[in-house]
Protein backbone atom coordinates (compact mmCIF):
# COMPACT_ATOMS: atom_id res chain seq x y z
CA UNK A 1 0.00 0.00 0.00
CA UNK A 2 1.39 3.54 -1.09
CA UNK A 3 1.77 5.46 2.14
CA UNK A 4 -0.33 9.08 2.47
CA UNK A 5 1.64 10.68 5.17
CA UNK A 6 1.20 14.53 6.37
CA UNK A 7 1.91 17.25 8.18
CA UNK A 8 -1.00 19.63 9.43
CA UNK A 9 0.39 22.38 11.51
CA UNK A 10 -1.72 25.65 12.70
CA UNK A 11 -0.46 29.15 11.49
CA UNK A 12 -0.92 30.47 15.19
CA UNK A 13 2.85 31.09 15.23
CA UNK A 14 6.32 30.11 13.76
CA UNK A 15 7.53 26.62 13.58
CA UNK A 16 9.89 24.94 16.27
CA UNK A 17 12.12 22.32 16.34
CA UNK A 18 8.88 19.82 17.20
CA UNK A 19 7.50 20.76 14.09
CA UNK A 20 10.33 20.36 12.41
CA UNK A 21 10.49 16.36 13.63
CA UNK A 22 7.03 15.91 12.01
CA UNK A 23 7.41 17.33 9.11
CA UNK A 24 10.57 15.53 8.20
CA UNK A 25 9.02 12.03 9.41
CA UNK A 26 6.27 12.38 7.65
CA UNK A 27 7.88 13.74 4.12
CA UNK A 28 10.42 11.21 4.63
CA UNK A 29 8.41 8.15 5.59
CA UNK A 30 6.54 9.00 2.36
CA UNK A 31 9.55 9.30 0.30
CA UNK A 32 10.81 6.28 1.76
CA UNK A 33 8.32 3.91 0.45
CA UNK A 34 6.98 5.99 -2.53
CA UNK A 35 4.31 7.27 -1.37
CA UNK A 36 3.08 10.84 -1.14
CA UNK A 37 3.64 14.09 1.31
CA UNK A 38 0.91 16.84 1.77
CA UNK A 39 0.86 19.68 3.69
CA UNK A 40 -2.53 21.11 5.56
CA UNK A 41 -2.69 24.50 7.07
CA UNK A 42 -5.27 24.04 9.99
CA UNK A 43 -6.74 27.78 10.69
CA UNK A 44 -10.05 26.97 11.84
CA UNK A 45 -8.75 29.25 14.61
CA UNK A 46 -9.80 32.48 13.14
CA UNK A 47 -8.74 34.10 15.53
CA UNK A 48 -4.84 33.16 16.21
CA UNK A 49 -4.10 32.36 12.21
CA UNK A 50 -1.98 34.96 10.52
CA UNK A 51 -1.31 35.21 7.05
CA UNK A 52 2.36 35.80 7.49
CA UNK A 53 2.81 32.70 9.81
CA UNK A 54 1.14 30.44 6.80
CA UNK A 55 3.91 31.92 4.52
CA UNK A 56 6.34 31.38 7.15
CA UNK A 57 5.62 28.05 7.30
CA UNK A 58 6.20 27.09 3.35
CA UNK A 59 9.49 29.42 3.98
CA UNK A 60 11.13 27.10 6.50
CA UNK A 61 9.48 23.77 5.05
CA UNK A 62 10.99 24.84 2.30
CA UNK A 63 14.46 25.81 3.68
CA UNK A 64 14.35 22.22 5.82
CA UNK A 65 14.45 21.12 2.05
CA UNK A 66 11.17 19.48 2.10
CA UNK A 67 8.52 19.19 -0.84
CA UNK A 68 4.79 18.69 -0.75
CA UNK A 69 2.04 18.04 -3.24
CA UNK A 70 0.06 20.90 -4.40
CA UNK A 71 -2.74 22.19 -4.00
CA UNK A 72 -2.35 22.29 -0.03
CA UNK A 73 -5.53 21.93 1.75
CA UNK A 74 -6.73 25.54 3.62
CA UNK A 75 -9.53 24.13 6.14
CA UNK A 76 -11.25 27.88 6.37
CA UNK A 77 -12.11 26.89 2.98
CA UNK A 78 -13.93 23.72 4.07
CA UNK A 79 -16.58 24.71 7.27
CA UNK A 80 -19.02 23.83 5.21
CA UNK A 81 -17.72 19.55 5.16
CA UNK A 82 -17.05 20.21 8.93
CA UNK A 83 -20.78 20.63 9.55
CA UNK A 84 -21.75 18.24 7.21
CA UNK A 85 -19.63 15.57 9.60
CA UNK A 86 -21.38 17.47 12.53
CA UNK A 87 -24.91 16.77 10.87
CA UNK A 88 -24.39 13.02 10.96
CA UNK A 89 -23.96 13.43 14.36
CA UNK A 90 -26.43 15.62 15.22
CA UNK A 91 -28.94 13.18 13.05
CA UNK A 92 -27.48 9.94 15.41
CA UNK A 93 -28.52 12.24 18.08
CA UNK A 94 -25.08 12.69 19.56
CA UNK A 95 -24.28 16.13 19.60
CA UNK A 96 -26.11 18.54 22.12
CA UNK A 97 -25.87 22.43 22.32
CA UNK A 98 -24.16 24.21 25.33
CA UNK A 99 -24.14 27.61 26.12
CA UNK A 100 -22.04 27.32 29.05
CA UNK A 101 -19.05 29.50 29.79
CA UNK A 102 -15.59 28.59 30.80
CA UNK A 103 -16.41 30.22 34.20
CA UNK A 104 -19.47 28.83 34.57
CA UNK A 105 -17.89 24.96 33.47
CA UNK A 106 -15.11 25.77 35.91
CA UNK A 107 -17.28 26.38 38.77
CA UNK A 108 -19.79 23.79 38.51
CA UNK A 109 -16.59 21.34 37.47
CA UNK A 110 -15.58 18.64 40.06
CA UNK A 111 -11.78 19.47 40.44
CA UNK A 112 -10.63 15.82 40.66
CA UNK A 113 -12.13 14.83 37.77
CA UNK A 114 -9.74 16.00 34.53
CA UNK A 115 -9.62 15.02 30.99
CA UNK A 116 -5.99 14.17 29.46
CA UNK A 117 -5.05 17.89 29.03
CA UNK A 118 -5.64 18.48 32.43
CA UNK A 119 -9.08 20.62 31.46
CA UNK A 120 -12.19 20.16 33.55
CA UNK A 121 -14.44 17.36 32.55
CA UNK A 122 -17.27 18.97 31.25
CA UNK A 123 -20.01 18.29 34.06
CA UNK A 124 -22.90 18.32 31.83
CA UNK A 125 -24.77 21.74 32.22
CA UNK A 126 -26.16 21.65 29.17
CA UNK A 127 -26.67 17.83 28.68
CA UNK A 128 -30.03 17.11 28.84
CA UNK A 129 -31.46 20.56 28.28
CA UNK A 130 -35.29 21.53 27.07
CA UNK A 131 -35.96 22.76 24.05
CA UNK A 132 -36.98 26.14 25.59
CA UNK A 133 -34.16 26.64 27.48
CA UNK A 134 -31.72 26.37 24.10
CA UNK A 135 -34.55 28.25 22.08
CA UNK A 136 -34.08 31.00 24.44
CA UNK A 137 -31.02 31.45 24.32
CA UNK A 138 -30.70 31.38 20.39
CA UNK A 139 -33.26 33.85 19.95
CA UNK A 140 -31.18 36.34 21.99
CA UNK A 141 -28.10 35.76 18.97
CA UNK A 142 -26.44 33.08 21.20
CA UNK A 143 -24.48 30.34 19.32
CA UNK A 144 -24.05 27.37 20.79
CA UNK A 145 -20.69 24.78 21.16
CA UNK A 146 -21.70 21.28 20.10
CA UNK A 147 -21.07 18.71 22.54
CA UNK A 148 -20.35 15.31 22.73
CA UNK A 149 -22.82 13.04 24.35
CA UNK A 150 -20.16 10.50 25.30
CA UNK A 151 -22.36 7.92 27.22
CA UNK A 152 -24.64 7.64 23.55
CA UNK A 153 -21.40 7.73 21.45
CA UNK A 154 -20.34 4.79 23.55
CA UNK A 155 -23.62 3.14 23.31
CA UNK A 156 -23.49 3.67 19.25
CA UNK A 157 -20.09 2.40 19.39
CA UNK A 158 -20.79 -0.72 20.96
CA UNK A 159 -23.99 -1.52 18.90
CA UNK A 160 -21.95 -1.17 16.45
CA UNK A 161 -18.80 -3.56 17.47
CA UNK A 162 -20.42 -5.04 20.33
CA UNK A 163 -17.80 -6.19 22.24
CA UNK A 164 -14.85 -5.81 20.23
CA UNK A 165 -12.34 -2.51 21.82
CA UNK A 166 -12.02 0.22 19.35
CA UNK A 167 -8.18 0.68 19.01
CA UNK A 168 -5.09 2.08 16.59
CA UNK A 169 -1.83 1.07 15.35
CA UNK A 170 0.89 3.07 16.28
CA UNK A 171 3.77 2.53 14.73
CA UNK A 172 7.25 3.17 16.32
CA UNK A 173 10.13 4.97 15.55
CA UNK A 174 11.57 1.15 14.53
CA UNK A 175 9.11 0.32 12.40
CA UNK A 176 7.16 -1.51 14.77
CA UNK A 177 3.95 -2.10 15.86
CA UNK A 178 1.44 -1.88 18.85
CA UNK A 179 -2.31 -2.19 18.76
CA UNK A 180 -3.25 0.66 21.41
CA UNK A 181 -7.39 0.51 23.08
CA UNK A 182 -8.83 3.67 23.14
CA UNK A 183 -10.34 4.94 25.99
CA UNK A 184 -12.12 7.78 24.49
CA UNK A 185 -14.76 8.65 27.10
CA UNK A 186 -12.30 10.53 29.95
CA UNK A 187 -12.35 13.00 27.23
CA UNK A 188 -16.48 13.08 28.49
CA UNK A 189 -18.49 15.37 26.39
CA UNK A 190 -16.10 17.28 24.48
CA UNK A 191 -16.86 20.19 22.06
CA UNK A 192 -16.67 19.01 18.91
CA UNK A 193 -18.29 22.44 17.37
CA UNK A 194 -16.84 25.29 18.78
CA UNK A 195 -19.05 28.44 19.55
CA UNK A 196 -16.53 30.69 17.47
CA UNK A 197 -16.20 28.75 14.56
CA UNK A 198 -18.18 26.00 13.04
CA UNK A 199 -15.36 23.22 13.34
CA UNK A 200 -13.09 21.65 15.81
CA UNK A 201 -9.54 20.25 15.53
CA UNK A 202 -10.98 16.82 16.57
CA UNK A 203 -13.53 16.71 13.68
CA UNK A 204 -11.64 18.85 11.12
CA UNK A 205 -8.75 16.42 11.67
CA UNK A 206 -10.72 13.55 10.99
CA UNK A 207 -12.45 14.93 7.98
CA UNK A 208 -9.56 16.31 6.44
CA UNK A 209 -7.67 12.92 6.93
CA UNK A 210 -10.02 10.53 5.21
CA UNK A 211 -10.87 13.45 2.64
CA UNK A 212 -6.91 13.22 1.71
CA UNK A 213 -6.45 9.58 2.20
CA UNK A 214 -3.98 10.53 4.65
CA UNK A 215 -2.60 6.73 5.76
CA UNK A 216 -0.18 7.68 8.52
CA UNK A 217 -0.29 10.40 11.05
CA UNK A 218 2.95 11.51 12.18
CA UNK A 219 2.86 14.13 15.39
CA UNK A 220 3.80 15.09 18.69
CA UNK A 221 3.07 12.41 21.44
CA UNK A 222 1.17 15.27 23.11
CA UNK A 223 -1.65 14.38 21.18
CA UNK A 224 -1.59 10.60 21.67
CA UNK A 225 -4.46 11.29 23.95
CA UNK A 226 -6.91 12.52 21.38
CA UNK A 227 -6.26 9.85 18.86
CA UNK A 228 -9.14 7.95 21.23
CA UNK A 229 -11.36 10.82 20.29
CA UNK A 230 -10.40 10.90 16.78
CA UNK A 231 -10.85 7.36 16.46
CA UNK A 232 -14.53 7.40 18.34
CA UNK A 233 -15.26 10.10 15.62
CA UNK A 234 -13.93 7.98 12.62
CA UNK A 235 -15.77 5.02 13.55
CA UNK A 236 -19.10 7.18 14.44
CA UNK A 237 -18.38 8.83 10.84
CA UNK A 238 -17.11 5.56 9.03
CA UNK A 239 -14.13 6.77 8.10
CA UNK A 240 -11.13 5.12 7.92
CA UNK A 241 -8.44 5.00 10.51
CA UNK A 242 -4.65 5.65 9.47
CA UNK A 243 -2.18 4.16 11.49
CA UNK A 244 -0.48 6.69 13.90
CA UNK A 245 3.23 7.65 15.06
CA UNK A 246 3.21 9.75 17.67
CA UNK A 247 6.91 11.20 18.36
CA UNK A 248 8.73 12.39 21.08
CA UNK A 249 8.06 15.64 22.67
CA UNK A 250 11.10 18.23 22.17
CA UNK A 251 11.92 19.51 25.07
CA UNK A 252 14.30 22.54 27.07
CA UNK A 253 17.18 20.73 28.21
CA UNK A 254 15.11 21.53 31.55
CA UNK A 255 12.19 19.48 30.76
CA UNK A 256 9.93 22.87 29.57
CA UNK A 257 7.84 21.63 26.38
CA UNK A 258 8.84 24.05 23.17
CA UNK A 259 5.86 26.63 22.31
CA UNK A 260 5.01 28.95 19.44
CA UNK A 261 5.16 31.80 22.12
CA UNK A 262 8.73 31.25 23.32
CA UNK A 263 11.13 31.42 19.55
CA UNK A 264 14.40 30.49 20.96
CA UNK A 265 13.85 27.01 19.33
CA UNK A 266 12.03 28.32 16.23
CA UNK A 267 12.95 27.37 12.90
CA UNK A 268 13.69 31.13 11.88
CA UNK A 269 15.61 32.15 14.66
CA UNK A 270 18.08 29.27 14.28
CA UNK A 271 18.24 29.92 10.31
CA UNK A 272 19.23 33.62 11.03
CA UNK A 273 21.96 32.19 13.69
CA UNK A 274 23.60 30.22 10.34
CA UNK A 275 21.76 26.77 11.27
CA UNK A 276 21.46 24.23 8.46
CA UNK A 277 18.70 22.31 7.67
CA UNK A 278 21.42 19.23 8.75
CA UNK A 279 21.92 20.60 11.70
CA UNK A 280 18.43 21.03 12.15
CA UNK A 281 18.08 16.74 11.25
CA UNK A 282 20.87 16.06 13.28
CA UNK A 283 19.45 17.58 16.17
CA UNK A 284 16.31 16.35 16.21
CA UNK A 285 17.11 12.71 15.85
CA UNK A 286 19.96 13.07 18.14
N1 LIG B 1 -2.74 21.29 13.78
C1 LIG B 1 -2.23 20.55 14.90
C2 LIG B 1 -1.10 21.33 15.55
O1 LIG B 1 -0.47 22.16 14.89
C3 LIG B 1 -1.66 19.20 14.54
C4 LIG B 1 -2.72 18.25 14.16
C5 LIG B 1 -2.28 16.83 13.89
O2 LIG B 1 -1.14 16.60 13.48
O3 LIG B 1 -3.14 15.98 14.04
O4 LIG B 1 -0.85 21.11 16.71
Amino acid sequence: MTSVTRFAPSPNGLLHLGHALSAIIAHDTARRNGGRFLLRIEDIDIERRRPEFVSAIFEDLNWLGLTWEEPVLVQSEHFSDYLAAADRLIAMGLLYPCFATRKEIADAADPTKTDPDGAPLYPGIWRGASAEAVGARMAAGETPALRINMDGAMQALRAKRGDEPLTFIEVADDGSEQTITTDPARWGDAVIVRKEVPASYHLSVVVDDARQGVTHVTRGQDLLAATDLQRLLQELLDLPAPVYSHHRVIKWSDGRKLSKSNQDMGLRALRDEGATADDIRRVIFA
